[in-house]
């Protein structure tokens, strides 16, 4: 009797010690809220920085426990790192991947433990464990690159010809394709009727994608491109779509005498409003930038995380543009802001997304 009574009791203590070492559930793993896992691709650019800390305050502010990750851009160490997230016991996981097609198995696996899995400013796409996602009208930014280049050469006056050269994205995030498709969308009609021309004839996106999108492999072809097509024409227009791509494009263009008085530099766009490219704009290099504020995204990847543990449904406003090759995860767009010479002081500075001094 006595035995029974001392096994039973062993029993019960074997089985609430394996209810605690599963960790699942929420409010079992960590904070009071919940466990969120938020692998983010690369600190080498500020944006996704900010987009970690931001999400990461958020989220600490609510009550949950955050692991933060980054992988350098490098696909494995954003698998492993998802990986040990779901080792450790996360609940939802907010992910802004490298690759997007590279993640299906992992998140098969989250999913059959029961973890949430909210995609971040990128799509994640293969997989039907996506919940939701959380991004910029990512037309709307490569529509507003192009608009700009399309004012400020004159295109709607019918000026040129001007010569134009063309950059895109990494061909593994799916925003990359967005951001071209929005941008031809404006300029394509001026290339037909000649106002543009591509000296290099470089204008499918696979001819023009930036793998990773790699600052030092668009110096390397803006290089190129000069050396093989600029040599007697001047270059009057670079469309690029995120500025550590301009940056590279800048320096190819300084390197053969541009930014001078009798070489002004061409028109040249980007996107993420990185300090290094708001300085390059206030010195009269980079043309113009896209803003998308960061803040506004982590709120909203929060609320919907927030809102999935709940068993809620979080706020959507597009339900039929982000197919990701197995189901249209309806998503929330913000919208990006374009940003010049004339405007970044009211946008960056009095909206206190960056101070004064910071662009000094
Ligand atoms: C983001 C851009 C960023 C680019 C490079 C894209 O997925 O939407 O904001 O410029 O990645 O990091």
């Amino acid at each position: 009797m006595k035995r029974k009574r001392i096994l039973n009791l062993i029993l019960l203590l074997v089985a609430a010690l394996a209810v605690s070492a599963c960790g699942g559930g929420s409010g079992g793993s960590g904070g009071e809220a919940g466990f969120i896992g938020i692998a983010m691709p690369t600190k080498s650019s500020e944006r996704w920085v900010h987009d970690g800390n931001n999400m990461k305050a958020e989220f600490e502010k609510r009550g949950y426990k955050v692991d933060l990750q980054y992988a350098e851009d490098i696909v494995e160490n954003q698998v492993s790192q998802i990986e040990n997230m779901i080792t450790k016991g996360v609940d939802v996981l907010v992910i802004a991947a490298i690759d997007g097609e590279s993640l299906t198995n992992v998140l098969e696996k989250a999913n059959s433990q029961g973890i949430k899995i909210i995609s971040y400013d990128r799509l994640i796409r293969k997989t039907p464990h996506v919940s939701y996602y959380a991004t910029f009208d990512n037309f709307k930014v490569g529509v507003l690159q192009g608009s700009y280049i399309e004012q400020a050469l004159g295109l709607k006056e019918g000026k040129g010809p001007f010569n134009i050269e063309l950059f895109a994205g990494s061909p593994d995030d799916n925003n990359a394709y967005f951001f071209f498709d929005g941008a031809m969308s404006v300029l394509q009609p001026y290339i037909d009727n000649g106002q543009l021309v591509v000296r290099s004839g470089q204008t499918d996106f696979d001819q023009v994608a930036t793998l990773r999108w790699d600052g030092a492999t668009a110096q390397a072809r803006m290089d190129n491109l000069l050396s093989a097509y600029y040599t007697t024409e001047r270059v009057d227009a670079v469309l690029s779509p995120y500025d550590g791509i301009s940056i590279g494009v800048i320096s190819s263009l300084k390197g053969v005498g541009y930014g001078s008085a009798d070489k002004p530099m061409p028109v040249i766009t980007g996107q993420d409003a990185e300090l290094a490219s708001i300085k390059s704009i206030i010195a009269g290099e980079q043309t113009s930038t896209i803003f998308k504020d960061t803040r506004e995204l982590a709120k909203k990847a929060v609320e919907m995380a927030e809102a999935v543990l709940k068993g809620e449904e979080p706020e959507v406003n597009d339900t039929t543009t982000y197919d990701n090759g197995v189901k249209v995860v309806p998503s929330y767009l913000l919208e990006p802001v374009l940003v010049d010479k004339s405007n970044y002081k009211e946008v960056l500075i009095d909206s206190g997304y960056y101070t004064e001094d910071q662009l000094k």
